[in-house]
């Protein structure tokens, strides 16, 4: 079927790479693929995708090439033998890594006259092809913009900068934002399931909690970039006095307390550190990378 979308190679078959396949085969797009172990490309050409032999071939088929395999050592192993093959191509690479590993990963593609942009999917397989979910790009402008219309069949593509590493930084960024979340809504879910709430019943609760705490972040973003905290609303002072009732009741109920006494840790330094008459967003300053220390 000739639908004038690009054609397009993914390297890489496994969860995430046969989403991001179906994805683009869901969209028309002719789309080749290859997997070190072959057997996972039967589900794909069953729905119209053309198989390629070799790493190489796949490499041959398509102007946009993209990579989702296990990690760098991967990515290597499966492209290092056939980087001539790469000259002339847009490699995109959505493997998980370092920024550094990233910006390693640039230089190599551009030492074999490839175009690469790294990527970050901000999503499970299933939500892949959905529009609503984000795909963190970096890499040069002009290389994102011609291969927009094609990334945009995995999700919303989002340029981050030409710095390669971008991806990645805002990716383990965004995952310890998730892990420091999700921790907070297990001990919470923990703490009220000690006196028989069921999990289904505090999340709701959390949910609109979590709206009103995504306010907190817009309000001290500006706060953060101008390295002046007001504490108008509430001081670290005031959130000390606060922590330690979630300490008393979760002890009280045998509830682990490990996440809440790192959490008064980092606000005492806070507090030490001359913030504790500052907003929350003053923590930043005992988190933040101080001169020298990079
Ligand atoms: P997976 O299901 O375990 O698949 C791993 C893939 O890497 C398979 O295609 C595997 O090939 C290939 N591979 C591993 N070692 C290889 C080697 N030495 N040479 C060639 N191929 C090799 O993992 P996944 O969930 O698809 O994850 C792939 C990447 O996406 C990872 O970097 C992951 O961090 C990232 N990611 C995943 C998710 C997610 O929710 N799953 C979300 C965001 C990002 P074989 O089939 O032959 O083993």
């Amino acid at each position: 079927m000739q639908t004038g979308r690009a054609a397009v190679t993914v390297l890489g078959l496994g969860s995430m790479g046969s989403a991001l396949a179906g994805a683009l085969l869901a969209r028309g797009h002719a789309t080749t693929v290859w997997n070190r172990s072959a057997h996972r490309a039967e589900a794909l050409t069953e729905r119209g995708a053309t198989a390629a032999a070799t790493p190489g071939e796949a490499v041959a088929a398509s102007p946009l090439v993209i990579a989702c395999v296990l990690d760098y050592p991967a990515l290597h192993a499966v492209l290092d033998p056939v980087a001539d093959s790469l000259a002339g191509r847009t490699l995109v690479n959505l493997t998980s890594g370092s920024p550094e590993q990233a910006a390693e990963a640039a230089a190599w593609a551009r030492s074999h006259g490839a175009d690469y942009l790294d990527g970050a999917i901000m999503t499970t397989p299933p939500g892949v092809g959905s529009p609503e979910m984000m795909f963190l790009y970096s890499g040069p402008r002009e290389v994102f913009d011609s291969h927009r219309a094609t990334l945009a069949a995995l999700g919303d593509p989002l340029h981050l900068g030409t710095e390669p590493g971008l991806a990645s930084l805002y990716d383990a960024a965004l995952l310890g934002l998730m892990w420091a979340a999700l921790t907070g809504w297990l001990h919470g879910t923990a703490l009220v399931g000690a006196e028989g709430t069921p999990a289904t019943a505090f999340t709701p609760v959390a949910i609109r909690w979590l709206s009103a705490v995504t306010g907190f972040l817009t309000t001290y973003a500006p706060q953060v970039d101008a390295g002046h905290y007001p504490g108008d609303d509430a001081t670290v002072d005031v959130q000390i006095a606060a922590i330690d009732h979630l300490i008393h009741a979760a002890a009280a109920r045998g509830i682990d307390n490990a996440l809440p006494e790192l959490l008064k840790a980092t606000m005492e330094r806070t507090r030490a550190a001359g913030h504790g008459s500052s907003s929350y967003a003053g923590v930043i300053e005992v988190l933040k990378a101080t001169a020298g220390a990079r």
